[in-house]
């Protein structure tokens, strides 16, 4: 069966387009078939505005995946299951935990789901599909769940934890990827990649049978990487030989201007407006099928 899937880019950190808007956060919203699903929400500022100059109707919407708690991801939750109530979302429970950042003078922040968006959730709970393993939805898409940390050079990127205080780290659990198969090989859209992006990539293979990995998108979280991480990952990803690999979000300038530079003719942008489309090859038959 082949189908066609279109992936437009309706939050990001940046916009180029007139009447478009930019915010730190990420969201895509996915065309799969006869289905339409939002992957994340960006933090809830412009995601209404760009779907409508986008011509994207979000109550046509049938499925919410949220990558993590961040509230980069889910600031705009309630605007989107406001725009339908009967969607179903897809969560790992410790994404509804809270969560914090340290500042570099020591106080914390918080950075978890708004609570304007958890209550939304709670609304919304008989609707709410816990992802603790990967999930298929009917469209063909795989929920990753909690990817196994492999690599030796990647951690969560940066000072994140559970309580105000900082005292407990969050391992982010809850970091989740998406994945579809297409004609040209596997499809990978990512959160943040908290879990490590060359992490994520290696369990999608694992989950596909070692399929090639024809197209990444989203974010990578190299805004803090170290040298030694950034080539190391850059080298994962050249062996990977991915055609179209679109960095954004938190991947940062600087790692996203290097991945530009060591995979010429591989990289496309990804920015609020961007559409990309692939051809739907078969649906994976990964994990409960929903
Ligand atoms: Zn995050
Ligand atoms: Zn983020």
């Amino acid at each position: 069966m082949t189908d066609n899937v279109r992936i437009t880019v309706l939050v990001e950190n940046t916009a180029e387009s007139p009447g478009l808007l930019a915010e730190h956060g990420l969201a895509f919203w996915i065309e799969i078939g006869s289905q339409c699903v939002l992957f994340d929400t960006g933090q809830g500022g412009v995601l209404v505005n760009n779907a409508y100059r986008l011509g994207v109707s979000l109550n046509r919407v049938d499925a919410i995946v949220l990558s993590h708690g961040h509230y980069d991801h889910t600031g705009g939750l309630a605007d989107a299951l406001r725009s339908h109530q009967r969607t179903t979302v897809y969560a790992h429970p410790d994404a509804m935990k809270p969560k914090f950042a340290r500042n570099q003078d020591g106080s914390s922040r918080e950075i978890g789901i708004p609570g304007v968006c958890q209550e939304a959730l709670r609304r919304s709970r008989d609707r709410l599909v816990l992802t603790e393993k990967p999930t298929t939805l009917s469209n063909g898409l795989v929920v990753t769940g909690p990817v196994p940390r492999i690599t030796d050079f990647e951690d969560t990127g940066g000072p994140f934890f559970l309580d105000a205080q900082c005292q407990q780290p969050d391992p982010l659990w809850d970091d989740q990827a998406i994945f579809f198969e297409s004609k040209q090989g596997t499809v990978v859209l990512l959160g943040c990649a908290h879990s490590g992006v060359i992490n994520t990539l290696r369990y999608v293979r694992q989950l596909t049978g070692d399929r090639s990995i024809h197209a990444v998108l989203g974010g990578m979280h190299l805004v803090g990487a170290s040298a030694q991480r950034l080539e190391r990952t850059i080298d994962s990803l050249g062996e990977m030989k991915i055609d179209r690999l679109g960095p954004a979000h938190c991947t940062g300038r600087a790692a996203t201007a290097a991945l530009w530079d060591a995979l010429p003719g591989r990289c496309i942008p990804c920015h609020v407006g961007t559409r990309v489309e692939f051809d739907l090859f078969t649906s994976p038959t990964i994990g409960a099928s929903l």
